[in-house]
């Protein structure tokens, strides 16, 4: 299979994944791949002849430049989302992200929308989370679309360095070093936001130690290893995303 190939692929099926998981709503969503030493990328289109994020195909997979355009034709009655600068400004500023996502989570917007911070409230039940939450993902704090550069470059901004945001009564963002980090982090997030949520219903959340969070560093830091090749998940991401894609009936 050639590296497009492998990328469409993937692609489509952390769409499936994350819809299954429902970590969007119904169509709002979209993840997108850097094709290796090229300025295109692969995102998944939208429009009237879509499947919807949880039921998304290869076909639906299309190729643009950095500047949101079309490479080649785009399928009948699909189009390039109209929130592509998301994804084309952060790969545009990023040498370090290889794919990008950006979903609408019911559980994380809830937190956006009430100025409710996410708390570390947990270590070994998932240093990933854990690491989510110490890193403190950034709020875009507005509830537009982002469909302008303009708009891509301040959310490009507003998340940094950093492997998340939020964004106030939208979703959420993610950006990694492969298409299956960042199915990771967004389902770390989302576990985070559903655990400090859970918390608050039962009482008042505390957060975790100074010294167990030192203590969990080394586990934090092993899950944010990277694959063999640019674009390739780390071991400890590749199992993690595995069982993910097992659980909602897909091949890995
Ligand atoms: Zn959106």
């Amino acid at each position: 299979m050639s590296i497009e190939d492998s990328l469409r692929t993937r692609i489509a099926r952390a769409c499936r994944v994350l819809g299954a998981m429902e970590l969007t709503r119904a169509l709002r969503g979209h993840i997108s791949a850097r094709i290796p030493g090229t300025n295109r990328i692969f995102v998944r289109a939208r429009g009237p002849a879509e499947q919807g994020v949880r039921f998304t195909t290869e076909d639906e997979i299309v190729e643009v430049d950095l500047d949101g355009k079309p490479v080649a034709g785009m399928p009948k009655g699909l189009r390039t989302p109209s929130e592509i600068y998301i994804h084309t400004e952060i790969l545009r500023a990023r040498p370090d992200v290889n794919a990008v996502l950006h979903l609408h989570p019911p559980t994380v917007v809830l937190f956006t929308v009430t100025g409710t911070p996410l708390l570390p409230i947990y270590g070994a039940y998932d240093p990933q989370g854990l690491g989510i939450a110490l890193e403190e993902p950034p709020l875009f704090d507005s509830s537009v679309l982002i469909n302008t550069p303009e708009l891509g470059r301040q959310l490009t901004a507003v998340i940094g360095g950093k492997r998340a945001c939020l964004m106030r009564g939208h979703g959420i963002t993610t950006a990694a070093g492969s298409i299956e980090e960042a199915g990771v982090i967004a389902l770390g997030l989302n576990e985070l936001a559903t655990l400090n949520y859970q918390a608050r219903l039962l009482g008042t959340p505390q957060p975790i130690s100074q010294a167990d969070r030192d203590a969990l560093q080394p586990a934090i830091k092993r899950l944010a290893e990277n694959g063999a090749a640019p674009g390739e998940p780390g071991p400890s991401i590749a199992a993690e995303w595995r069982y993910y894609c097992r659980l909602t009936g897909e091949s890995a």
